[in-house]
């Protein structure tokens, strides 16, 4: 006879895991199947260069929301640094923007390169704040439907600003409210670190969706490394009496009379699933490949083959280092050494940093109508 559990879980990166975390936790008997010879996905800590050195292969930069308190995780091994400084920015010329907690300690900074550009980071800040709680809502909830949050935006203090920026892209609202290069490629690194395409309209969200999160309450590092978030997840589980297993790729999702059954393994073994078989997988992965066409509704079938990743991909370049890099901005100011992460465009105005991002192919896109959204991380 096969295994069974209430829940199988296809995949151990974080969000697999904390899925089967929470399922664990409301009672149910889960199974999280992941097959890497390591869990956490992109929230990983492996030695990529020389023996000794570890390295955050993707995943570095925390929020650490609610899950972090609720089940505990300090207590399961994830502990987390928070530098002040968050983010510095150095140009060619040895000069730094440098994000601190502080919003006035910041437009100081801002304020080197353009007085102006300081005055209105700083009244912009203020009207945020209501946008804020909006886009603090996202971040650890089911998202609004739009018209609700167009609704809310239009019943709160300058709200007509907000929706301009939601409606705008990174680049119209650099260009609309700032005037140094600097300044606008120190904001346009931070917003694209979601992956946002500069000029795309639409992304113009993610300047105080970035803000948001480094002053609001920045931004950690896990100490011992990301894998260490996903570690204490894996603790948590198997403490509630969870299994998490490695080195099992999933090949099939069963399925009966329409319902996912459970799972089979590329040996041929198969785990079944009494409640549920829950996917921390691509779509098109689990939809096409896992679960097969033949089971799927045609409209829902043709609308997974459509989807298409987004255009823009993260990449990291991994260095095995004696001692941190330092930065010839560090010699006036010394802060640029503190901060969490330090980065620089490649290129003195604010196109695609292309050192980070990679972009592709760009598919023929509509701008946005009020009706659709973007996914931002
Ligand atoms: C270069 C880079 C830098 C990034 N930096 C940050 C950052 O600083 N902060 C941040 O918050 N985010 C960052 N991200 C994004 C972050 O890494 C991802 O959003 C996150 O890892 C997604 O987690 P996930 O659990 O949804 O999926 P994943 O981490 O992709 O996990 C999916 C898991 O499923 C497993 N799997 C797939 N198929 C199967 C199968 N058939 N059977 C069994 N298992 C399977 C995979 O091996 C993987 O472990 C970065 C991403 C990149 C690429």
């Amino acid at each position: 006879m096969p295994e069974e559990f209430d829940v199988v879980v296809i995949g151990g990166g974080h969000n697999g895991l904390a899925c089967a975390a929470y399922l664990q936790k409301g009672g149910m008997k889960v199974c999280v199947l992941e097959r890497r010879h390591n869990i956490g996905g992109g929230c990983a800590t492996e030695e990529v260069t020389l023996p000794g050195f570890k390295h955050n292969i993707h995943s570095q930069m925390h929020v650490g929301g609610p899950m972090y308190r609720t089940l505990e995780l300090e207590k399961y091994g994830a502990r987390y640094a928070r530098p002040d400084p968050n983010y510095a920015y150095v140009t060619r010329d040895g000069r730094a923007i440098i994000l601190y907690k502080d919003v006035d300690a910041t437009c100081e900074s801002i304020a080197e390169f353009s007085k102006k550009d300081a005055k209105t980071y700083k009244q912009l800040n203020e009207k945020f704040q209501h946008l804020r709680q909006v886009i603090n809502s996202y971040w650890h909830n089911e998202p609004l439907p739009l018209s609700k949050m167009y609704a809310l935006l239009e019943n709160a203090p300058n709200g007509d600003l907000m929706i301009q920026i939601l409606n705008s892209s990174v680049k119209q609202v650099n260009d609309g409210f700032f005037e140094s290069e600097p300044v606008k490629c120190w904001l346009a690194v931070a917003a694209m670190q979601g992956t946002v395409p500069y000029d795309l309209p639409g992304t113009g969200l993610q300047i105080p969706t970035m803000l948001s999160g480094m002053h609001g309450h920045s931004y950690g590092i896990c100490i011992g490394g990301s894998r260490m978030l996903a570690e204490a997840l894996v603790n948590y589980i198997t403490a509630a009496g969870g299994t998490v297993r490695k080195n099992c790729h999933v090949s099939k999702v069963i399925v009966e009379g329409g319902v996912a059954k459970g799972v089979e393994l590329q040996d041929g073994s198969q785990i079944m699933a009494r409640c549920a078989v829950a996917s921390n997988t691509n779509v098109k992965m689990l939809m096409l490949d896992m679960v097969g066409e033949q089971h799927l509704e045609e409209e829902f079938a043709r609308r997974v083959r459509a989807y298409e990743a987004d255009e823009l991909s993260l990449c990291t370049p991994h260095f095995a280092l004696n001692d941190p890099p330092i930065y010839t901005a560090s010699k006036r100011y010394p802060d640029v050494q503190k901060a969490m992460a330090c980065r620089r465009s490649a290129l003195s105005s604010p196109s695609p940093p292309a050192s980070m991002i990679h972009r592709r192919r760009r598919p023929a896109r509509t701008p946005l109508s009020p009706g659709s959204s973007r996914r931002t991380t």
